[in-house]
């Protein structure tokens, strides 16, 4: 099995994991809040005399659950690419700044908006509309549930803005994140069938270029208008923005303005924002430049057979590791020992020492801290971690230098002290 093979199934089923959690959790809240206050306000934001059944219901959940399935299937072709160089991911805060990490996530957000936006006015046209899209539409009535409630080709259509997007823009992780928490909670939001956003998301105001529940609800309830994600700019430009959306919305929040009524998208964006800093401060704390037990150094492999050399990789994040010494350094006839086992014939005249074997070492659970190792015994990477024990040890586990499965490596320090 080929590495970038092994990549992807060992990414897949986190991926899988967390694109199911994002809906359920999303769609769970949203019907939580919508359940809380309903009889507090929402019931008379009610945007459409119809009610949505049980049946729309399992249909959208089922078809949503199809979904994340193949958001997974695609989305875990991010992490080989990331392995394979093709894309960029940075982990960690010493590659990117928080203008980086802002920046980057509101370009994703426009590019995501207007790649909805084409491909959504593309699968409405009658040749294409059966096959990707009735699945989404016969939700007439939606429901939070229906976030994700889309026919197998449209679900592989949206899945591939992620990939094609970081192909052309680095970003990281953090980014990522936070991008796949904004995308369900606007999602769950514009399918909720009540209005959610508070009177400031109103045309005009100084939220009101986004989109809100009046604005997908109504391409639901009549189709042919509304085709924006997040915002409203790309329906203004084209003309397609529904003649009556500014006059609904104005009319279904009216009342709030004069009580005291809740704002109700406060009460879900601040939710979101808060859980957006706690996972960023989890990141900051899992910050390889921030740990400082972590396994860099020189190290002896077993029977002092190469010295290995953790530290701060060159150009990506995290720590890599490299041949600085190996007890044969040459081979018989006095040639220094190459890589001639590696998969990839133009690399096999490298010379052993010097090489980098050890790559993208991060924090990972319980203190260790995982990576990819190459063994130039058979010319195959593995999945490696590393465990530091005390100052002098490390082990290791995976398949490295000569021998695979556990390792136990001596911190060269502790071998020139015991030399003296
Ligand atoms: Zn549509
Ligand atoms: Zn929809």
């Amino acid at each position: 099995m080929n590495d970038a093979m092994q990549v992807y199934l060992s990414a897949w089923p986190t991926v899988w994991a967390m694109d199911t959690a994002r809906y359920l959790v999303g769609a769970t809240l949203m019907a939580t809040i919508l359940a809380l206050f309903w009889k507090a306000g929402l019931a008379r934001r009610k945007l459409q005399a119809r009610d949505a059944t049980g049946a729309d219901r399992r249909r959208e959940i089922l078809a949503s659950l199809r979904t994340a399935f193949i958001f997974s299937l695609l989305g875990a072709i991010v992490a080989v690419g990331d392995h394979q160089g093709w894309i960029t991911i940075y982990k960690g805060f010493q590659k990117v700044g928080p203008l980086y990490l802002v920046g980057s996530l509101a370009l994703m957000l426009v590019a995501h908006d207007t790649y909805f936006y084409w491909v959504h006015r593309a699968m409405h046209h009658r040749r294409l509309f059966a096959l990707f899209h009735r699945t989404h539409h016969l939700s007439r009535t939606p429901t939070p549930w229906a976030a994700y409630s889309f026919a197998v080709p449209e679900a592989i259509v949206h899945a591939a803005f992620v990939p094609l997007f970081l192909l052309f823009v680095p970003m990281h992780g953090l980014g990522l994140l936070a991008f796949g928490i904004v995308q369900i909670l606007r999602n769950v939001m514009g399918h909720a069938g009540a209005e959610v956003h508070s009177a400031a998301f109103g045309p005009g105001r100084w939220l009101g270029w986004n989109n809100t529940t009046t604005h997908h609800d109504l391409h639901h309830e009549t189709g042919r208008t509304n085709y924006g994600l997040y915002f409203r700019f790309w329906d203004k430009l084209m003309g397609t923005e529904h003649p009556d959306y500014c006059a609904k919305f104005e009319a279904i929040v009216a009342p709030e303005a004069k009580t005291t009524s809740p704002a109700i998208a406060g009460r879900v964006l601040a939710p979101a924002i808060a859980a957006i800093a706690v996972a960023g401060a989890l990141l900051i704390a899992a910050d390889p430049a921030r740990a400082d037990e972590g396994p860099a150094g020189r190290w002896a492999t077993p029977g002092v057979a190469a010295i290995v050399e953790l530290a701060p990789c060159n150009d990506t994040s995290g720590l890599c590791g490299t041949i600085r010494w190996l007890w044969e350094a040459t081979d018989e006839k006095g040639r220094p020992r190459l890589d001639t086992q590696n998969a990839d014939a133009t690399l096999r005249a490298r010379p052993l020492v010097g090489l980098s074997i050890l790559s993208g070492l991060a924090p990972a659970a319980g203190g260790s801290w995982a990576g990819r190792i190459y063994n130039p015994e058979d010319g195959q990477t593995y999945r490696a971690t590393l465990r530091r024990v005390g100052n002098d040890t490390l082990m290791i586990e995976g398949c490295v230098l000569f021998i695979c499965q556990k390792q136990v490596w001596r911190s060269a320090s502790a071998l020139t002290a015991a030399l003296r």
